[in-house]
């Protein structure tokens, strides 16, 4: 081993040759070698090389190492006055092993320059951490030396090591203040690049161990991305913290996996100088679900326990104050069951109840713990997403259609509940919380308008501004004024027989143009007229218009059955059975001329009674039939106890023949069933000569739809019917497919 290439360590005692045993082993000096003070003449010519030095410094005579001169500094450092310096030598102020190894490598003149960090012996067995040099002086350079000297440079370690030493403790004090603090920390460099995360930090993202492993900073910041609920804002939001590293503040950040978290950043300074960024992430979950959820017990709403509508103030204030302070969307979704009336109606408001609440709890299956779900009444329900963009809102809007689409088991009744959805954003679709409530209703409305079952964004709604004029309670106060000033008509569509192509009836279908709302769809306006019980005095209108178009008729020779739609709680009415056979007394109608079309739902509630209602209007003669047949929930039961003679299979099933195997198979199961029954069948929605020829070969027996015409005005409807059976040529321009209805 040679002395250079040992590798110094600074060495701690135990392991070391102490001072005290070295000076023993050294002996005495040798008797040809005067000590500095009464030294040679080469120590007393070599004194000045070393005086003038700053650092401490003594010479070492190669041969015997003694020391032949130390200067002030040296005697300090070692705490050793110059003359006992100087009547020592190297190997006693050795402290280490390596050190007697390099001198006595030094002594067989192995060495040339040597640097070092290693440990003196100083006074009292002290020991001085120091960086070394020993160089070596040829005897040219010293006049009359015959060997030369080792000159020995010594820095005093000391200061460096203690501050050191303060630093590494401060460090691991903060390490141990990091890793027992409940905030998962986070800090970064002004390039992004992580410089440290604490182990809570670690826990609180679920970082994987080969993450921690790797420490890759690309894929630590990915795998946050891939964890936060909404990466478009998160993204967005470090961007413009990396573009300012000054800035400081704090927001909440939802989880995928239902946490929030509480972020707080901090730009990290060093002598005025941002060098970085240190985030810390504190779990609020609890805290945030306890401000969301945890309400007294009188704001829960209670049939399903959601928070009801007086929250929903409450609940915006706050996703929207917080919006507006950190910039971030959220969404409203305002949801309405399609046909909730009627199946309430029918099952009675027990089972709609217990409807309800199954409902509930799959609306709150889809969201994430800290959106809230809230009912507004009836079945309307209201749900704050936070953090949510357009597409974060359609998917939720997504997920609730799907959620929604497994059949409810209801008192052992199967039914199929669809939702008509509006959603309304922030930013962009008002900045009141009142706002945004109506812009959700209103592209809710607008969704039911157009069929239901579907969600519509309120932005996307043609003529948005002005359609949100539309609220329900404008709907039904221009309603009653459109009756009172007779702006609702009544139009008529063919019903043709399938394999005549004859036009033997016509189901009267309401419009209303206002003048200020413009054309409003039956669709949307009758489920208001349905929940206001304005449908009654509508009902009444159709009923008297319906019954005098249909005498007209007959007086003009013509064989046509005419259709009306009949609502629930018309159908309700006590003196409903009258007020029909009061209408056809009134115009001189034969009752067998006039149909009434009920729903699936009407019949079910309260079967005995509706049985009763059905058979006085039997008794008039009047016809009666099923209409939307297939969308409800089907009872054998009924259709064989009822009176009724038609069967109107619903336009959804029409729609996907003759491709679709799953509307054929439903299609020809319906068929089937009104044929065992005895019962005609009217294909409603054909729109296409495949669609007809499927449906005649099934053996259904009449259809309307585009295919032959839309609902026309009377006159239109007049003129088609002299047109005979080839009616598809030159239809008058007054057809009529109200928006959202096709
Ligand atoms: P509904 O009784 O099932 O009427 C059939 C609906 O389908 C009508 O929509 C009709 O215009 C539409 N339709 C018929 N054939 C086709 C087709 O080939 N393609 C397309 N795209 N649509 C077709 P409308 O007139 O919008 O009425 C919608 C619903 O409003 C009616 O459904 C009915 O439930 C209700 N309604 C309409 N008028 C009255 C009324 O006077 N009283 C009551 N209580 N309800 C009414
Ligand atoms: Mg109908
Ligand atoms: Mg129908």
């Amino acid at each position: 081993m040679t002395a250079k290439r040992t590798p110094y360590a600074i060495q701690g005692g135990a392991g070391g040759t102490t001072p005290a045993k070295r000076r023993s082993a050294a002996a005495a000096p040798a008797p040809d070698v005067a000590a500095g003070e009464g030294g040679s003449a080469a120590s007393m010519a070599m004194s000045p090389l070393i005086d003038g030095l700053l650092d401490a410094a003594w010479l070492v005579e190669p041969q015997s190492l003694r020391v032949l001169a130390a200067n002030a500094q040296a005697a300090t450092l070692l705490g050793i006055d110059v003359q006992s310096l100087c009547r020592s030598d190297a190997l006693a102020l050795a402290a280490t092993p390596q050190d007697v190894a390099f001198w006595e490598a030094a002594r067989s003149g192995v060495m040339d320059t040597n640097d070092a960090q290693t440990v003196l012996g100083g006074a009292d067995g002290k020991l001085i951490p120091v960086l070394r040099r020993v160089t070596r002086i040829d005897p040219g350079a010293l006049g009359d030396s015959r060997h030369g000297v080792y000159l020995v440079v010594m820095r005093d370690r000391g200061p460096e090591l203690r501050a050191q030493a303060e630093l590494e403790e401060r460090l691991s004090e903060l390490r141990a203040t990091l890793d027992s603090t409940t905030d998962g920390i986070l800090v970064l460099d002004l390039g992004g690049r992580i410089v440290n995360f604490n182990p809570r930090f670690a826990a609180l993202w679920e970082l994987p161990e080969a993450l921690l492993a790797d420490r890759d900073d690309a894929a630590v910041a990915a795998w946050m991305l891939r964890r936060v609920a909404d990466p478009v804002t998160y993204s967005k939001r470090l961007q413009s913290l990396s573009e300012s590293p000054a800035l400081e503040g704090s927001d909440v950040l939802m989880l995928r996996n239902g946490k929030v978290f509480e972020r707080r950043t901090l730009a990290q300074r060093n002598r005025g100088q941002t060098i970085g960024r240190v985030f810390a992430f504190r779990d609020v979950t609890e805290s945030h679900l306890e401000q969301h959820r945890a309400l007294p017990s009188s704001s829960n709403d209670a049939l399903t326990g959601l928070p009801s509508r007086q929250l929903v103030a409450d609940r915006l204030d706050y996703a929207l104050a917080l919006a507006q302070r950190e910039g971030i969307a959220f969404a409203l979704l305002h949801l309405n069951l399609d046909r909730f009336k009627p199946i309430n109606d029918a099952l009675g408001p027990a089972a709609g109840d217990r409807l309800l609440v199954e409902v509930a709890k799959r609306l709150t299956s889809t969201t994430r713990q800290v959106d809230t779900v809230c009912r507004l009444g009836d079945d309307e329900f209201l749900m704050l997403l936070h953090q949510a963009d357009m597409q974060r809102a359609e998917g939720a809007a997504r997920r609730v259609i799907e959620a929604l689409q497994p059949p409810f088991i209801v008192d052992g009744v199967s039914l199929t509940v669809t939702a008509s959805i509006g959603i309304a954003l922030y930013p962009g679709d008002g900045s009141t919380p009142e706002e945004l409530l109506q812009a959700a209703d209103a592209a809710m409305a607008d969704m039911k308008a157009a069929g239901g079952a579907g969600f519509r964004l309120h932005h996307q709604r043609a003529g948005a501004t002005v359609v949100t004029l539309r609220t329900r309670t404008k709907l039904d106060q221009s309603m009653r004024q459109a009756l009172a000033a007779g702006r609702f008509r009544l139009h008529y569509q063919p019903q043709v027989d399938l394999k005549s192509g004859e036009i033997v009836g016509a189901e009267a279908l309401i419009r209303w143009r206002d003048p200020e709302l413009g054309d409003v769809s039956p669709t949307e306006f009758i489920s208001v007229a349905e929940r206001s019980g304005f449908i009654v005095a509508i009902g009444d209108w159709v009923l008297q218009q319906a019954v005098q178009q249909a005498a007209l008729w007959r007086a003009q020779g013509r064989q046509l059955l005419m259709s009306i739609n009949v609502s629930a709680l018309q159908f309700q009415q006590a003196d409903f059975a009258d007020s029909v056979a009061r209408a056809l007394a009134e115009a001189g109608l034969e009752p067998q001329w006039l149909e009434l079309e009920l729903t699936e739902s009407i019949l079910v509630q309260d079967a005995q009674e509706a049985l009763h209602r059905l058979q006085a209007l039997a008794e008039l003669g009047v016809k009666l039939a099923i209409d939307d047949f297939g969308t409800g929930y089907s009872s054998l039961a009924y259709l064989k106890r009822f009176p009724i003679s038609r069967l109107k299979i619903d336009r959804s099933f029409i729609q996907g023949l003759p491709e679709d195997e799953v509307d054929v198979g439903i299609v020809n199961a319906i068929v089937n069933l009104g044929k065992a029954l005895h019962l005609e069948m009217v294909a409603e929605g054909v729109e296409t000569e495949a669609q007809r020829l499927f449906m005649l070969k099934t053996g259904c027996t009449q259809y309307q739809g585009g295919l032959c015409a839309p609902a026309l005005d009377a006159l239109s409807f007049d003129a088609l019917l002299d047109r005979g059976p080839d009616f598809e040529q030159d239809l008058p321009d007054t057809g009529d497919w109200i928006e959202g209805s096709s």
